[in-house]
């Protein structure tokens, strides 16, 4: 049986009340209009400050979200634990403008770092960029910015080495998320210099290369170069990109090339080709590998065999997003592979954009509810077979 199929390691941690709350879920997806329907009542929540909690929390948000606070998820987290899946908690918080919202989304971060540092099932943390700093500020790095320009610059970068001080303290990695393309080089920059600081014994701090750019394995070649050359550890998310249609539409309206690959076979190449340049230089690179795709997953196994790696590596992670694709966290997990779910969690209208998005990506075009479906009628039709036989 190939390793990913196992539905009954998948869905051990799931009761049958949940898997078929789960099928509702994944059926809703399967319907465009729904689908849109559903994301434009999210951005007219999102822009008039609607009270949507009562209808997203039970439905989406306990499908795809830890908690609305640390302490909510705890028991998730454990529960996963269980099953050998650690987790990271991401908070979600993005596009923060005042000086008041940005500190505060740092000290919940620091906050995510403690949890972690006093619980063997939480093993990262995580913070998207756009939290720390007003993004048209970070978008006008480089030549031409003003004297504010540069004075908000050099507070992002004062709050990101605070945050990968304190990772460092407790020994707990931190990931850095991609966003959009026109401000990830400032992003780039700083995160460079974190791990020049921090990743002299292992990779604390990680950046995170969206594969769907097609400059981005240049821009590899080039952190493998400087890693080297200045004997600091690489610490790297791979993923494919998640704003795709926001990239093109952008580049589109302001009439610059679109940074994105033309089709999916070029994403997937590069992605492919990321993985494999990773494992060669593993001996200065740690790698955390998100994605729900199972080709990529399968090379990735099969490369750390080539390699001669242990499954366990702890310089190797692989990393779905919770409530999708358990077929893979568990099953790896199974197999003695390092796996971590990405466990979102705060109040639920920070929580919105980020449901969008999945919920977009869940829309039947992509086919990653079909997977999903799949796999969970498989499992409830195992389980009503099982409860027969013992009749
Ligand atoms: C643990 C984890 C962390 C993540 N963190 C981030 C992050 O920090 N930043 C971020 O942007 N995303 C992040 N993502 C989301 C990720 O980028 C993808 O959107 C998502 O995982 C789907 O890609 P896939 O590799 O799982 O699978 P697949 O379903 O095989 O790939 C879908 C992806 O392929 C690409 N694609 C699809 N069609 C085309 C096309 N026509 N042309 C070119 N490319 C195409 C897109 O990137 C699309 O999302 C994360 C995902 C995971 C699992």
């Amino acid at each position: 049986m190939q390793i990913f199929e196992n539905t009954e390691i998948a869905f051990k941690h799931r009761s049958d009340k949940e898997l078929k709350k789960a099928r509702i879920l994944f059926k809703f997806m399967e319907y465009p209009l729904v689908v849109k329907t559903a994301g434009i009542v999210a951005n007219l929540g999102i822009g008039l400050r609607l009270p949507l909690g009562w209808l997203v929390k039970p439905t989406v948000f306990s499908h795809f979200c830890g908690g609305e606070s640390l302490e909510e998820s705890r028991e998730l987290v454990e529960s996963l634990k269980k099953f050998g899946v650690q987790s990271v908690l991401d908070y979600a918080a993005e596009n923060k403008e005042s000086e008041d919202e940005i500190q505060s989304v740092a000290a919940e971060i620091i906050r995510t770092m403690d949890f972690a540092a006093g619980n063997p099932a939480v093993n990262f943390s995580v913070f998207k960029p756009s939290a720390l700093a007003p993004v048209k500020i970070l978008a006008r790095a480089g030549a031409g910015q003003s004297k504010s320009d540069v004075s908000g610059i050099e507070k992002f970068r004062a709050n990101i080495k605070k945050l990968c001080h304190a990772a460092y303290q407790r020994g707990i990695p931190v990931m850095i998320d991609a966003e959009e393309s026109h401000y990830q080089e400032t992003v780039d920059q700083v995160a460079t210099e974190m791990m020049e600081l921090y990743n002299r014994e292992r990779a604390i701090v990680f950046n995170t290369l969206q594969m769907y750019r097609h400059d981005r394995l240049d821009f590899l070649d080039e952190c493998l170069r400087a890693a080297s050359g200045k004997n600091y550890k690489l610490g790297l998310k791979l993923v494919r990109g998640a704003y795709m249609d926001q990239e093109r539409e952008r580049a589109r309206r302001m009439g610059y090339p679109s940074p994105i690959y033309p089709d999916k076979e070029s994403t997937d190449r590069a992605f492919n080709d990321a993985v494999t340049r990773c494992l060669q230089n593993i001996d200065i690179t740690s790698i955390f590998v998100g994605t729900h795709n199972e080709e990529s997953l399968l090379l990735l196994m099969d490369k750390m065999k080539e390699h001669g790696l242990k499954k366990g590596d702890p310089r190797i992670h692989a990393s779905q997003l919770y409530g999708m694709s358990d077929h893979l966290s568990f099953n790896m997990a199974h197999e003695s592979y390092n796996v971590v779910k990405y466990l979102p969690y705060g109040p639920v209208r920070y929580l919105l954009p980020y449901l969008i998005r999945r919920v977009e990506e869940n829309k039947s075009v992509t086919g990653q509810s079909g997977r999903e479906l799949h796999f969970i009628n498989l499992e409830l039709e195992r389980r009503k077979i099982r409860k027969n036989q013992k009749k």
